[in-house]
């Protein structure tokens, strides 16, 4: 299930923890599990101090957040906590952002795509799903009824700080900035969607253009970082978005030990992007004036999000709970909570 922070307030930055179970594999490698969610938005890591008797020199140390999730909550649970609060912002002409963090493995992109259709047995929707259904919802209310609001998807991915689309056969797309630092990316599909069925289809043709194909940019999803944005237009003008992102593994940003070149320019580039979207949150949380958005084409092409009065930012750090995954897990709680 879920636990909450003591002092969970209305802020414009949430940061949620969500733990998965042990998977077969590592069952199988009787792996320990060495995190717990005690209660009150915390995350107990009992971190092996010493490599030889790993049972006998763990430490515990606890981590609060505004809500942790343990292997136990559903698909439903963490949205209900996390993006689900933030839909009712791009109705108010604001930006929304969710973004999912962790490394290859921990769950990013089942609690962001989930099984799409949740049709399958066992299975459930993810974040994407639900927040369309919940667009949809309030687009029925009556006080946003009659506000002539039309509803967008754009589905991309950013690897090695390029642009591509997968809702147009992965077409490698510019980003260009105008005078008022407007941010552009030219060509980008916005698709009219009258349904949650014409978004969970354009969330099924976008994954399946992130995972398939040929050309390099498909080396591996979990190298790249994938947004999907439900927009809201009045009148053409832009009033509204919400952007769901599923980031790159950030286990690469540990992995000095590759002599591939290509290896090293992509370690890089998440490595870039990653510290500038701390940066640019961080911006955001002290209401900073000037937003280092240019640091990466992620936080480059997400500028809206981290400007604007009515700018609200969700952030889930996915935990795997082996031993094994422990400098990981590490890493990524680090990064969460530092400084945001
Ligand atoms: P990532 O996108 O972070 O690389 P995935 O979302 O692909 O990780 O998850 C890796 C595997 O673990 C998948 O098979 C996924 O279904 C499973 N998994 C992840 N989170 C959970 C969870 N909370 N409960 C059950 N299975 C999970
Ligand atoms: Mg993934």
């Amino acid at each position: 299930g879920m636990t909450k922070g003591k002092e969970v307030k209305p802020h414009r930055i949430c940061v949620c923890v969500r733990k998965r179970p042990l998977n077969k594999k590592e069952l199988a490698k009787k792996e320990i599990d060495v995190v717990t969610i005690p209660g009150n938005g915390a995350l107990l890591l009992h971190e092996p101090k010493q490599k030889v008797d790993l049972t006998k020199y763990l430490e515990n140390q606890t981590f609060h957040f505004d809500y942790s999730f343990d292997e136990d909550a559903t698909n439903d649970l963490v949205y209900r906590f996390t993006a689900k609060p933030l839909v009712k912002t791009i109705f108010e002409g604001g930006m929304a952002t969710c973004f999912a963090y962790g490394q290859t493995g921990s769950g990013k992109t089942h609690t962001m795509g989930g099984d799409f259709s949740g049709k399958s047995q066992n299975s459930s929707k993810g974040i994407y799903a639900l927040a369309a259904q919940d667009v949809f919802t309030l687009l029925r209310q009556k006080r946003y009824a009659d506000m002539d609001l039309c509803p967008y998807v754009t589905f991309f991915e950013i690897y090695n700080g390029k642009v591509f689309d997968l809702l147009n056969k992965k077409a490698k797309l510019r980003v260009l900035e105008d005078e008022k630092q407007q941010v552009n990316v030219v060509g980008l599909q916005e698709v009219p969607v009258s349904s949650v069925d014409d978004v969970i289809k354009m969330i099924e043709r976008g994954s399946a253009c992130r995972t398939s194909g040929q050309t390099f940019a498909n080396a591996s999803s979990s190298r790249s970082h994938a947004v999907l944005q439900v927009i809201l237009r009045r009148r053409n003008f832009l009033h509204g978005k919400f952007s769901l992102v599923d980031l790159a593994g950030n286990e690469r940003g540990t992995d000095v030990s590759s002599n591939d070149r290509h290896t090293i320019v992509e370690t890089a580039e998440i490595n870039r992007s990653l510290l500038a979207l701390k940066e640019c949150i961080r911006s955001l949380g002290q209401n900073s004036e000037h937003i280092p958005f240019r640091m990466s084409k992620l936080t480059q092409v997400l500028r809206d999000s981290f400007i604007g009065e009515n700018s609200r930012t969700c952030m889930i750090a996915m935990i795997s709970p082996g031993m094994n995954s422990c400098e990981y897990t590490l890493n990524t709680l680090r990064y969460v909570l530092q400084n945001f």
